[in-house]
């Protein structure tokens, strides 16, 4: 049997992990499930998965799930410092689908007491890419991406040598607002920004996509990953989201990964890798699609993309401060204090401000530095807020 853990196991991303798991229970012994405030949920899936122990993340969550889970014999913790205990429990296979920089931590726990780190949390990699590389070679831990796009590339890489690798194309579905006129754009509500055409997914993700965010986050976590330089990453729109990503070789020809777009195959590759098993995911008829599209994308429309290549050519905690003041500018952003456009002026003032403030290139950036850098791009960000909202 294969123990695993789950951080972030109520949310989107996790629960279509709970799925695939709850569907071979017996091939799992579930260490942990972690979560937010959703304790019914988080309760019921650790009963359902005969879990050793159900975290919540609130303190103030604890009553009721100790009062959820009485007489179940799972034991029961809350609290920042509760999640990271649980990173500290030997598993074979842990996934990372907190949302936010939240995940760094845990994540970083994670890769030293476990065998593989399956990596849907990309803000890891967005603040502290190098770490987290570095943290997995140290430990001998292997990290797997579970965001579609990098599943794609890293599928796509299987068998191929990096040196033959020309470029990394991720693809972006344009977000709810891809057939909007641009001067619509500044007064897009929330309720608009929080629907996404085609995949189903936790709010903020869904919001990031509407303003490109995800897709900028998407460009450095591919230089993170795969350790191409931003000059070798491109975005290509394709509204179909069929395609997730393509690479390119040297000889001209490009391996594209196709497939449906849910979740539960970029998870299950990573549940089952090295091997493929059979997944619950629709088998696309393409012959009934018929056809797929593809455009550049419109980066004046998109200030979030350019932003990105900013952080991936300036490096050492641009990538922290970019995060941090993202997830404020959107914390803002569904407050109603500031309108849609306005969160990639936030993170763009903030990236300024930091940096003519300590400079962002840093030598021998440590997790504290990057903690700091975190901290501190929120503060700025927040103001920065409060002025232009
Ligand atoms: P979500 O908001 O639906 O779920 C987030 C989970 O994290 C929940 O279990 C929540 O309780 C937990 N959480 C929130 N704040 C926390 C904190 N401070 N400490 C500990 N736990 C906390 O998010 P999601 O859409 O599932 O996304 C999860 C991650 O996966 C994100 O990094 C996202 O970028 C990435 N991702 C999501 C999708 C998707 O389809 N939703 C696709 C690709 C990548
Ligand atoms: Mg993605």
């Amino acid at each position: 049997m294969r123990r695993i853990t789950l951080f972030g196991a109520t949310g989107s991303v996790g629960q279509s992990a709970v799925d695939l798991i709850a569907r071979d229970l017996d091939a799992y012994q579930v260490v942990a499930l972690t979560g937010g405030n959703n304790i019914a949920q988080l309760a019921s899936d650790a009963i359902a998965l005969r879990a050793e122990l159900a975290v919540t993340c609130h303190d103030n969550c604890y009553a009721a799930l100790k009062d959820a889970l009485a007489g179940t014999g799972i034991a029961v913790a809350a609290g920042e410092a509760a999640i990271k205990d649980a990173a500290a429990r030997p598993v074979d296979w842990a996934l990372s689908a907190i949302i936010g920089s939240a995940g760094l931590v845990p994540g970083m726990n994670a890769l030293d007491h476990g065998n593989t780190l399956a990596l849907a949390n990309k803000e890891s990699l967005v603040t502290a890419g190098p770490l987290l590389m570095a943290r997995a070679k140290a430990s001998g831990a292997t990290i797997l991406p579970v965001d579609s796009e990098h599943s794609a590339v890293f599928q796509a890489l299987v068998g191929e040598d990096m040196a033959a690798v020309e470029r990394v194309i991720i693809t972006a579905s344009g977000g709810a607002f891809r057939d909007w006129p641009k001067d619509r754009l500044a007064s897009a509500t929330l309720a608009q920004a929080s629907s996404h055409p085609n995949w189903d997914m936790g709010q903020r993700i869904t919001i990031d996509s509407a303003s490109m965010f995800n897709k900028a986050m998407e460009l450095i976590e591919t230089k993170e990953f795969f350790g191409v330089p931003s000059s070798m990453i491109e975005v290509l729109v394709h509204r179909e989201s069929l395609i997730h990503a393509l690479v390119g070789f040297h000889d001209g020809a490009l391996m594209a990964h196709v497939g449906p777009p849910d979740m539960r195959h970029a998870i299950g590759y990573a549940l089952h890798w090295p091997q493929r098993r059979h997944l619950p995911v629709e088998r696309l008829d393409l012959a009934k699609i018929g056809s797929l599209s593809f455009e550049a994308p419109d980066e004046d429309r998109y200030p979030a993309l350019a932003l990105a290549r900013y952080v991936m050519d300036t490096g050492g905690l641009a990538g922290a401060v970019f995060n941090a003041a993202k997830e404020r500018a959107l914390d803002a952003f569904i407050a109603g204090e500031i309108g849609f456009l306005q969160m990639a002026a936030v993170v763009s003032a903030t990236l300024d401000k930091m940096s003519s403030r300590d400079g962002l290139q840093i030598r021998d950036m440590t997790l504290d530095d990057v903690l700091e850098a975190d901290r501190l791009a929120r503060i700025y960000a927040g103001e920065i807020a409060r002025q232009i909202g």
